[in-house]
């Protein structure tokens, strides 16, 4: 029997992780190099669509992801200086009926941990932690890579790599999109905290998913770990990258720094900002699409691929949606390496292109103010629970046969 493949993955972030799955389950042996000394996701929670489990539930980690998260019932969106609603999203059983599997929330280190573990018992994947790629060469028919690993410099044989390095990709660098295209800067903030429920004021705690809109602002809330905690995301337009270098990231913030965004804010809202003490903040990065993420044997994945902005909560489900086109890809191309590579790649750019322009345009239509906003809130208000859900279609449901924006 011939060898199988043999891939390598530099990053083991939620992408590098589930391409891993995808890649063992397509039949080749793969070995994961993270630089972090342990499998761990800084940031708090994450939203994840029914575009993204219906990709786990095919990898098989479904059962275990949804026994760490939670089903939201609705999104509720609420206008944020008088807390009237605007619009609600039903989700829960609908949304698992129309999309065929649920729309969950839940803290990124369970997800990690569902998809280490699911790695871990999967024979064909070998995880390496504290292990740095460094650089790589095509030669040979091949790819060598070289990674670092505490004093100890590696090189590493396969027959592919895969660049799951998240937003500031050194693989991507190297496949010659770096340079010309460097992290577009948003303007924008996001500060991120966890509150223990019972500290949480009571409109926060149902088992929903709460967005307040407001000029220039908005707000996102829903519980995680069983509903031991809610997860709040703030994010604000400001001159952040103006005071601090570009790189910072996850760094510990005062709250009081992005208080004024919401001083006139419904009490309700307030009253569930005022309610969290450790408040870390995110300045906002995104590329704009790129046409190529492959060179022969190299091919990107995930944040490195495709960074967006956070406005339709799908950067990570992105990211598993680009792993289980990868498992396809060499599913249906066998040992044509390069082939698989281009199959991945034409199934996936226009699709995830399309999710970055409409994540900005959200994230522009969220911070309306004055006319701008009146509008956006009659248009919202007289539209029905069926239309809403219509308009989800593409990006929530099967990316092969829906997959434009309406
Ligand atoms: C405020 C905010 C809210 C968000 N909310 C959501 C949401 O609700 N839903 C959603 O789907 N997405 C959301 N996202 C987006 C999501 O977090 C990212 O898109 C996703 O985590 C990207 O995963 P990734 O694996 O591609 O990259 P990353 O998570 O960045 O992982 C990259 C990994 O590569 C490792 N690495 C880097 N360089 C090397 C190297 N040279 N060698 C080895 N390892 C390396 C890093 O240590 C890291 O572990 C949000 C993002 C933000 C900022």
């Amino acid at each position: 029997m011939a060898e199988p493949l043999h891939a390598a993955i530099a990053g083991g972030g939620v992408g590098g992780l589930t391409a891993a799955l995808a890649l063992a389950r397509a039949g080749l042996r793969v070995t994961l190099f993270e630089r972090a000394p342990a499998f761990e996701e800084v940031g708090a929670g994450l939203q994840l669509a029914s575009n993204a489990t219906s990709r786990l539930r095919a990898l098989g980690v479904l059962d275990p992801v949804l026994r760490l998260g939670l089903a939201p019932e609705q999104l509720r969106i609420r206008r944020a200086r008088d807390g009237r609603d605007l619009a609600r999203l039903p989700l829960g059983p609908i949304a698992e009926l129309r999309w065929g599997t649920p729309y969950i929330v839940i803290h990124r280190a369970d997800l990690l941990r569902a998809l280490v573990e699911a790695c871990a018992a999967e024979p064909a994947i070998t995880l390496l932690t504290g292990a740095t790629v460094m650089g790589f060469a095509v030669a040979n028919g091949g790819v060598e890579i070289g990674a670092r690993r505490g004093n100890e410099n590696m090189r590493v044989e396969a027959d592919a790599l895969i660049g799951a390095d998240g937003l500031r990709s050194h693989l991507r660098e190297r496949i010659g999109l770096g340079l010309s295209d460097q992290p577009a800067w948003s303007g924008r903030v996001a500060w991120r905290a966890l509150v223990p429920t019972g500290d949480a004021p009571l409109f926060a705690r149902k088992l929903e998913t709460g967005l307040w809109l407001g000029a220039r602002a908005h707000l996102v809330h829903y519980p995680v770990r069983q509903g031991e905690l809610i997860n709040i995301v703030a994010i604000t337009e400001g001159d952040w990258r103006a005071n601090d270098a570009p790189d910072l990231w996850n760094i510990a913030g005062a709250g009081a720094a992005m208080a004024p965004s919401f001083a006139r804010w419904h009490a309700d809202a307030r009253g569930l900002i005022a309610s969290a003490s450790d408040w870390r903040r995110w300045p906002l990065f995104d590329r704009s699409p790129a046409r190529r993420w492959t060179i022969p044997r190299v091919a990107l994945l995930g944040d490195a691929a495709h960074p967006m902005l956070p406005f339709l909560a799908q950067g990570a489900a992105q990211a598993i949606e680009d792993a289980g086109a990868l498992g396809d890809a060499f599913v249906r191309h066998g040992a044509d390496i390069d082939a698989a590579l281009a199959a991945y790649q034409s199934a996936r750019v226009a699709r995830a292109a399309a999710v970055v322009m409409t994540s900005r345009r959200q994230g522009a239509i969220y911070h309306m103010s004055g006319p701008m906003a009146v509008a956006r809130d009659l248009v919202m208000g007289q539209m029905s629970p069926a239309r809403m859900l219509a308009k989800m279609d593409w990006l929530y449901g099967d990316p092969a046969t829906d997959a434009r924006p309406r």
